[in-house]
């Protein structure tokens, strides 16, 4: 098998030290080995999670033409196109309750919305343009041959396979699932995520902040976004800048986790033993991200766990987090559908400060104006200003080559609605 190091390194324009963005997630991607194990879960379980399996109906949705509307079952061949006809009415059919007869020369059925269509009739005249006239309906001219029928299987068709392997189980498919009688499901294991916070100034919730101190918050935003993900969180708490309690954690990380995503310790600046620690526990490369925020970034693999190694700024671990570590961690879970979060277009509401030759996430409000999408940034973009990215609704997604943005020109962003 390939290393990581042999495998980046094939790669175009791969520059450790000054890796675009878009290198990046194609390095990470190249590498990535997604879990293969399978378990059989209840339908509402596999919300959220990976399907493993092909769903292919056995039978057909609807099983049966039924009526669109409540109204009357007709022969079509019994209407006239100028004239209104008259037919006799010999029974009702409800949903749940099938007109056992069958329809005649001049006869029509009462229908409800859902019931199936008697035998002979092939269009539903609705209700509302309908007269009775003793036993007898009047039918106004202008109908057309099949209207208001659902047809057996315009939903799902027997032996046409509907939902794929790969593909995440949302709530419209727990119902399409349902539809057709299958109580279990197979889907992809959840994929198991250790994190911990590195740094000696770090103190958890509960104990008063001493001089030069502050809470780790980290942990909780990755806490927050794993959340979304469907994956199994393994919070190792803070670990401190100390060779011996790193090794450890690493160690007892690595064998119970699939993927495992450390803050702090790999800026320039940074104790170097904790990058001469990742490197020998593993095979961790060192990068220089051409980005804002989010620049130094490790990724690597420490026994068979991926390692994302990011920067310990609370922005920056967002950054990180959404525009790598996210997409990586849906493709370790086996997932191969709907992955890219979409850029949309809109006008930048105000000049931004931009320098060509990295990107930049700065967080913005997507606001809408004389039915036009507009977007603002959320003033202070520095990487400690978490309070930034609390008050944004998107990203604004500034490219690589781009300068100075003008108001009014358009700008991408990305909803963060859309990166859970
Ligand atoms: P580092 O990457 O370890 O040099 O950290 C960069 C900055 O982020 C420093 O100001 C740290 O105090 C801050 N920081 C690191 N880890 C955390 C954390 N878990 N919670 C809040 N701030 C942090
Ligand atoms: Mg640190």
């Amino acid at each position: 098998m390939n290393t990581i190091t042999q495998v980046v390194s094939c790669l175009d324009g791969y520059d450790p030290d000054a890796l675009r963005v878009d290198k990046a997630g194609a390095a990470i991607h190249a590498c990535l080995i997604p879990v293969t194990e399978i378990e059989a879960v209840a339908i509402r379980d596999s919300l959220g999670r990976v399907l493993a399996q092909e769903i292919v109906p056995q039978i057909d949705v609807p099983g049966h033409d039924n009526s669109a509307m409540d109204g009357y079952a007709v022969r079509s061949a019994d209407l006239a196109l100028s004239k209104e006809v008259s037919l006799k009415e010999i029974g009702s059919a409800f949903a749940g309750k099938v007109f056992q007869g069958k329809i005649q020369a001049g006869e029509c059925v009462r229908i409800m919305t859902g019931a199936v269509m008697p035998q002979g009739a092939d269009t539903v005249v609705v209700q509302e343009v309908c007269r009775a006239d003793q036993e007898r309906i009047i039918i106004p001219p202008g109908q057309k041959a099949g209207q208001n029928v659902r047809a057996a299987g315009e939903d799902l068709k027997a032996g046409v396979a509907v939902l794929h392997p790969g593909q995440p189980v949302r709530a419209a498919d727990l119902g399409l699932i349902a539809s057709l009688g299958i109580a279990e499901v197979k889907v992809k294991r959840r994929l198991r995520v250790a994190f911990f916070s590195t740094g000696d100034e770090l103190v958890s919730i509960g104990t008063p902040l001493a001089q030069g101190q502050l809470y780790d918050s980290n942990r909780y935003t990755l806490h927050g976004m794993l959340s979304g993900l469907g994956v199994e969180i393994i919070d190792m708490g803070v670990v401190r800048d100390d060779p011996q309690k790193l090794e450890a954690a690493f160690a007892a990380a690595a064998d119970k986790a699939d993927a495992i995503i450390t803050t702090g310790g790999v800026s320039v600046g940074e104790a170097d033993f904790v990058r001469q620690l990742m490197a020998r526990l593993g095979e961790v490369l060192f990068w220089k991200i051409a980005m804002r925020p989010g620049r130094p970034m490790a990724f690597g693999k420490i026994g068979s766990a991926f390692l994302f190694g990011l920067p310990g700024n609370p922005v920056a671990v967002m950054v990180t987090f959404h525009q790598f570590v996210r997409n990586a961690l849906l493709v370790l879970g086996g997932q191969t559908d709907s992955i890219e979060i979409p850029l949309l277009k809109a006008v930048s509401a105000t000049a931004i400060r931009k320098v060509a030759g990295r990107t930049e996430y700065q967080r913005g409000v997507l606001f809408a104006e004389n039915g036009n999408w507009k977007v603002r940034t959320t003033g202070q973009q520095g990487s400690g200003v978490l309070r930034s990215v609390s008050e944004a609704n998107c990203y604004i997604v500034l490219e690589h080559e781009r300068g100075r943005v003008e108001a009014g020109e358009l700008v991408s962003v990305q909803l963060m609605a859309a990166l859970a």
